[in-house]
């Protein structure tokens, strides 16, 4: 309601005016902690059951891609190899395949803490996130790609030492102990952020309060989590690009030393692993402030499933290709080499485009001219372009890089291949997810773009 009023005096031939207006206006109520976090219906990854199963599972194919694949068993398991295995697994023969070590989670400490530490020393601006349902916006510190070249930096420093190299290969040598560290980290926190959500009054994840321990405790419950005391340190944004993604990298860098030092030389096969995998890490760095508009940020809640797919799965799963070739080089030759990086190429151009193409427009800017749909939402969306082509082309280019990591392992092993067909039913399931959010965000407008644009993934395929 606005209510104004006026007087006028007149003082010889000067008239003042006086007008004085009164303003009110209505906020909408605040709401309850009950109404912000609405119960959810239990339903992603088959329900409880689901998230119960893949809460185990991807823990123990995490350790079974090193246990079926190495150099003691080989990489083709036959039945009496792994009734064998049974035995050794426990009394592994080389440290590599030691199921603990309290050395290895000293290490992996030390390596938690150099993350956090650079984190809060490396300078650099504070970038805002998306307004979130409490009607807040929280800040973020950006400075994965100044932590990286200072990671990097420390690594070319101990690798130029007399022995440095030698030294490198620490990490390969204990790949099982750092992963098992890994493990425990992701446990202890997802543990942590599920039971402190109870007590902090957080914001939770609209998909990860069921009531049900084993899906929220998966799913997460607590959208930003942090833990008292660091208000602006925010768990999961960091462990999204800080010590799992860089850890992967130094872990390829490691098995790449072991293999020089077995050999005298890097192989070819190597040196493309290293670069395209090296590249991606680079990447997801310097678009750090990108991953502020991922599914994971804005909606999912910090849970098991991000812990461990953040600090476990990521460097120790699709570290393989690098693993396999220190103890068996492939030898790619020119030709084999130039088509692979053929396909690293057209995976990258169609991934970085179609990614640019959509971070332009969302930051109102279209310098290709593209077509795009008004929606009721007030949001646009692409209809030309890459995004006019699939709804998911960023997607198809990371298909195709996954492809161009895992070729230079040859065709000895289908294990080798293990991270295509994995991010395979990831992507498949991302799209669906995101999909299905894209329904509730933009109803009846979503349903226009999905005629105009009929292929999920691959364009004019799938
Ligand atoms: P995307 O970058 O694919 O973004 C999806 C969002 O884009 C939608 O929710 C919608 O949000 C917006 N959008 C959809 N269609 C259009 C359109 N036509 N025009 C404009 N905007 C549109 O989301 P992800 O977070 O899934 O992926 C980010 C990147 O991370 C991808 O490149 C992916 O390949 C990669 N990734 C890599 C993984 C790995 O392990 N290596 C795992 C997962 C992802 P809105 O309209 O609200 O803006």
């Amino acid at each position: 309601m606005t209510t104004t009023n006026g007087t006028s005096r007149t003082n010889g031939d000067v008239t003042k005016t006086t007008i004085t207006a009164k303003a009110q206006v209505s906020l909408p109520p605040k709401k309850s902690y009950a109404e912000l976090n609405p119960k959810s219906k239990p339903t992603e990854f088959f329900g409880p059951i689901g998230t119960t199963i893949v809460t185990f599972a991807t823990p123990a194919v995490a350790y079974a891609l090193f246990f079926t694949c190495n150099e003691v068993t080989g990489c083709n398991p036959s039945a009496s190899s792994l009734s064998n295995l049974a035995h050794t697994i426990g009394n592994w023969p080389s440290s590599a395949g030691k199921l603990w070590e309290w050395k290895a989670l000293a290490v992996y400490l030390a390596w938690y803490a150099w993350c956090i530490a650079t984190w809060v020393i490396l300078p650099t601006e504070w970038i805002e996130g998306l307004l979130l349902r409490d009607g807040t916006r929280k800040k973020y510190k950006m400075n994965g790609l100044w932590f990286l070249f200072l990671t990097l930096g420390v690594a070319i420093g101990v690798l130029a030492r007399p022995g440095g190299i030698e030294h490198f290969t620490w990490l390969y040598d204990h790949f099982v102990p750092l992963l098992s560290a890994a493990l425990a980290m992701a446990t202890a926190q997802a543990v942590w952020v599920y039971a402190y959500s109870f007590f902090s009054g957080e914001l939770l994840a609209l998909g990860g309060n069921s009531g049900i321990f084993f899906y929220d405790f998966f799913l997460g419950r607590p959208l930003n989590p942090t833990i008292p005391g660091l208000p602006n340190w925010d768990i999961k944004t960091f462990n999204e690009v800080r010590p799992g993604l860089s850890l992967w990298f130094l872990l390829n860098i490691s098995c790449a030393c072991e293999q020089y030092v077995r050999l005298g030389y890097v192989s070819d096969s190597m040196w493309l692993v290293l670069a395209f995998e090296g590249w991606y890490t680079i990447d997801c760095y310097i678009a750090e402030p990108s991953i502020l508009n991922q599914m994971d940020i804005t909606t999912d809640g910090f849970g098991f499933m991000l812990a461990f797919g953040d600090l476990a799965w990521l460097p120790f799963t699709y570290g393989l290709q690098a693993r396999y070739l220190t103890f068996n080089p492939v030898q790619l030759g020119p030709v084999f080499s130039a088509i692979i990086v053929a396909i690293e190429i057209l995976g990258l151009y169609i991934f970085r485009v179609a990614n640019n193409e959509k971070s332009d427009f969302r930051n109102g800017k279209n310098p290709k001219n593209l077509t795009y749909m008004d929606t009721a939402r007030g949001t646009k969306l692409l209809t030309s372009g890459w995004w006019g082509r699939s709804r998911h082309p960023n997607y198809f280019g990371d298909w195709l890089m996954a492809w161009a990591w895992c070729l230079p392992t040859g065709f000895n092993t289908p294990i080798t291949y293990f991270y295509v067909a994995y991010f395979a039913v990831l992507l498949i399931h991302r799209q669906r997810r995101d999909d299905e959010a894209c329904r509730h965000k933009y109803g009846k407008d979503w349903d226009r773009y999905v005629e105009k644009v009929p292929y999920r993934i691959v364009p004019y395929v799938y």
